[in-house]
């Protein structure tokens, strides 16, 4: 599905060099996880796969089942089926969270060569998929993300997952800021998108969103590199003992 070889990334004004050698396959229908301490590159792996402005690709590719995501605009790689999760999901004043989904699921349909989602369609499966991710209808008349609280924004980004049906989804820190039962939800949106064609790629600063997402691979990231891969247990080895073994087994 996705195979990152020697990637390098720069910041564009800083000409800081953040990934430096990023190498990374994530098979069809497989669920992988980025682990790593602040400040590794999680982040930034995540965005330059999305195409955010302001970084520079210096090396290396990313092809994702056969096409370099990097020749790619923004909104073609989204047309491809790549779906980036924020970690800070943005507010949009102005635009109301339904009109933004259909927006964007016929945007993505029109790209393909698809005829648009009717509006009874959309409406039906908009508030089916809401109503499981515990999504009122009074949040979908609201603009997007605008006064939601950290679970809501983080449960809408699922939402937003689900109506797009992406098959290369990259969640950021999608845990980061939610009590046990918004993580639980979020878990379940995620586990329940979970199929044959579909790969995850699940960056978490921590071990508790694995025990609700399982993943198939655990890699740790460190100083813009995958410094370590491995299967579900080395979760649990950097819950229970940090990152420090990793990194001085490494240096
Ligand atoms: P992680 O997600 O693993 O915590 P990031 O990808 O957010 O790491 O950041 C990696 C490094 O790059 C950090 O040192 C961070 O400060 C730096 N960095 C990333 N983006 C920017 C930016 N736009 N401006 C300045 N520094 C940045
Ligand atoms: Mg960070
Ligand atoms: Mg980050």
């Amino acid at each position: 599905m996705l195979e990152i070889k020697n990637l390098h990334v720069e910041l564009e004004e800083e000409g800081k060099p953040i990934l430096k050698g990023v190498d990374l396959t994530v098979e069809t229908g497989k669920v992988h996880a980025i682990m790593g301490p602040n400040g590794s590159g999680k982040s930034t792996l995540s965005y330059v796969l999305a195409g955010r402005e302001g970084y520079a690709v210096t090396e290396g590719s990313a092809v994702m089942e056969g096409v370099d995501l990097l020749d790619l605009e923004t909104e073609e790689r989204a047309a491809a089926g790549l779906f980036l999760a924020f970690q800070y999901p943005v507010e949009i004043p102005g635009v109301s969270n339904m009109t933004f989904l259909r927006t964007a699921v016929n945007a993505q349909r029109k790209a393909r060569g698809e005829e648009e989602m009717s509006a009874t369609d959309f409406l039906k499966e908009v508030r089916a998929k809401a109503a499981s991710l515990q999504i009122d209808a009074e949040m979908l008349k609201r603009p997007v993300n605008m006064g939601f609280s950290g679970g809501e924004k983080k449960r809408n980004e699922i939402l937003q997952m689900a109506m797009l049906a992406p098959k290369m989804c990259i969640l950021d820190e999608t845990d980061s800021g939610l009590d046990v039962d918004a993580m639980k939800l979020v878990a379940e949106g995620v586990n329940a998108l979970r199929d044959a064609g579909r790969s995850f790629l699940v960056i978490t600063h921590y071990q508790r969103l694995l025990d609700h997402i399982k993943p198939d691979v655990v890699h740790i990231m460190a100083d813009g590199r995958i410094v370590k891969t491995g299967g579900p247990e080395l979760a649990l080895e950097v819950e229970s003992n940090g990152y420090a073994d990793i990194l001085a087994e490494m240096a």
